[in-house]
């Protein structure tokens, strides 16, 4: 198989978070009683006029943006003519040879995996984004849950007309896991700038990957087009089968159908659905409803001076100013709620290295088993550096630290409250420790002769007496300081 080359492009659709739909005044509000959510702009009735709604073109250009791509002064809106039920006008509004933005370049990172799915060989990669464009959604068919599903489909129009970016990548990708980190990277951008929830769970981000295969040198190859890809994992599998279904298939001698198909989970692999139409079957013109969307240098400028510091160089100012290491830094901007966080503790602890070490292990523990996002921690960013200080000073130890941790998650009191409490000081002070050694050391006079004997491996057994003896209390390294000494 190392003859042959993937070639993998990605098209995303992710839901713009605006409250109502783009081209009506109807809620965008999930769950809600079907069909409760329409108007006859978006029930597609004769002679029902479309008005772009200006906040899903704001958080388009945040979106395009924060993915590196060139804002377009002019664009038009164009109808994608296609028949289906959940589609009542009988077209889609949306953009074609005049997007929104184009030429994006965009720079992710991606990694190499072992056979475990552990990512290492962290390194940027770029990726040619060709355009984002704005567009309206279309409803929804549904099959499930209704009386007589065996005969009837029901439509449910609450999602048609719910503002989407649609963003497309040139084949840039060559594996599976490329495409994986790519996905994530502009999950993460979305939900950084607010452009977007972009959860996959939910649907308001979807994504479609066209997979092919060539042997280097090659032209490109049959190319197929893989839906229902519902998480990035699924996303990765379905694109793993598709490239070995690929080679089986041209090293048997067979022929490839360019074709979309569906990832079936259950299943693990991919069948097909229909046959790809080629672009101009969907007719696309001029959409004469709408004026062509103009935005201004000024408008640019606004929204990108409003951006926050998004995750890419922010990763990098963390791994350059408080020396940590790429994946550190990767994992503590993976939210920006965390980032904010992180940097918050920061400044409380004064220890940059140990804030992030207790953000990453201990306390992303606890809001994992919680279900929480950093910024709803039980802990202020504030108590989390008290506590770092409260181990760097030498009043706790580490491992009694994981003890407060756990128990400030739990009660919300404050790093020095809980320590007060428990009465969890940590003994430093070299008299009242001399005075426990001297106790162990007299009560194990055989054991001291064999230690100055040379069996050194009897330290241990002394630490051991000193740390029971205080009743873990004692700061383990004073302890084998002074044992050192006292030993001789
Ligand atoms: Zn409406």
């Amino acid at each position: 198989m190392t003859n042959w080359e993937t070639i993998i492009g990605l098209e995303i659709h992710a839901q713009l978070n605006t409250e109502s739909k783009i081209f009506c005044g109807c809620s965008t509000r999930f769950g809600d009683e079907p069909n409760s959510n329409t108007c006859p702009v978006c029930l597609g009735l004769p002679g029902a006029l479309p008005v772009l709604n200006w906040r899903a073109v704001e958080l388009g250009a945040r979106a395009a943006l924060a993915l590196g791509l060139n804002i377009n002064y002019r664009s038009i809106f164009a109808r994608k003519n296609y028949f289906y039920p959940d589609l009542p006008k009988g077209y889609q509004i949306s953009q074609y040879d005049q997007p929104f933005s184009a030429n994006g370049v965009l720079e992710i990172m991606t990694a190499d995996r072992d056979e475990a799915g552990h990512a290492h060989n962290w390194r940027p990669m770029t990726i040619n984004v060709t355009r984002l464009h704005l567009e309206e959604d279309a409803g929804k068919n549904v099959h499930e849950g209704l009386p007589d599903v065996d005969r009837y489909s029901y439509v449910d129009l609450n999602r048609a007309g719910t503002p989407l970016a649609e963003i497309v990548t040139e084949p840039d990708f060559r594996t599976s896991w490329q495409a994986y980190d790519y996905v994530n990277h502009v999950r993460r951008a979305l939900q950084w700038v607010g452009a977007s929830e972009a959860d996959m769970e939910k649907g308001n981000l979807r994504c479609e990957a066209n997979v092919s295969v060539r042997r280097i040198g090659d032209p490109f190859g049959t190319k197929v087009e893989l839906k229902n890809l519902n998480s990035v994992r699924f996303m990765q599998r379905a694109i793993e089968f598709e490239v070995e279904r690929h080679i089986k298939t041209l090293e048997s001698g067979g022929r490839l159908v360019q074709e979309t198909r569906l990832w079936d989970e259950k299943l693990t692999e991919t069948r097909p659905m229909r046959s790809k139409e080629e672009a101009q079957e969907y007719r696309y013109f001029p959409e004469p409803d709408l004026p062509p969307l103009v935005v201004t240098e000024d408008f640019i400028v606004e929204v990108r001076d409003a951006l926050p510091e998004l995750p890419g160089p922010r990763a990098k100012r963390f791994a350059e100013s408080y020396g940590l290491s790429f994946s550190d830094a990767a994992q503590l901007t993976a939210e920006r709620s965390l980032a904010d966080y992180y940097e918050s503790a920061v400044e409380a602890s004064g220890n940059a290295r140990g804030a992030a070490n207790w953000i990453r292990s201990e306390l992303s523990r606890e809001l994992e088993n919680a279900g929480l996002t950093a910024d709803k921690s039980p802990i202020p960013a504030a108590e989390l550096g008290a506590l770092v200080r409260l181990i760097d000073e030498d009043k706790i130890s580490g491992k009694q630290g994981k003890d407060v941790l756990v128990e400030m998650f739990a009660t919300g009191k404050s790093a020095v409250a809980v320590v007060g409490e428990r009465g969890v000081v940590q003994v430093s002070d070299t008299g009242e420790i001399d005075r426990v050694i001297d106790e162990v050391v007299a009560a194990s006079p055989q054991q001291l002769e064999q230690y100055r004997a040379g069996k050194e491996a009897l330290f241990g057994f002394f630490v051991g007496q000193v740390m029971k003896l205080s009743k873990g209390k004692a700061n383990p390294k004073v302890v084998n300081e002074r044992l050192k000494e006292k030993l001789k």
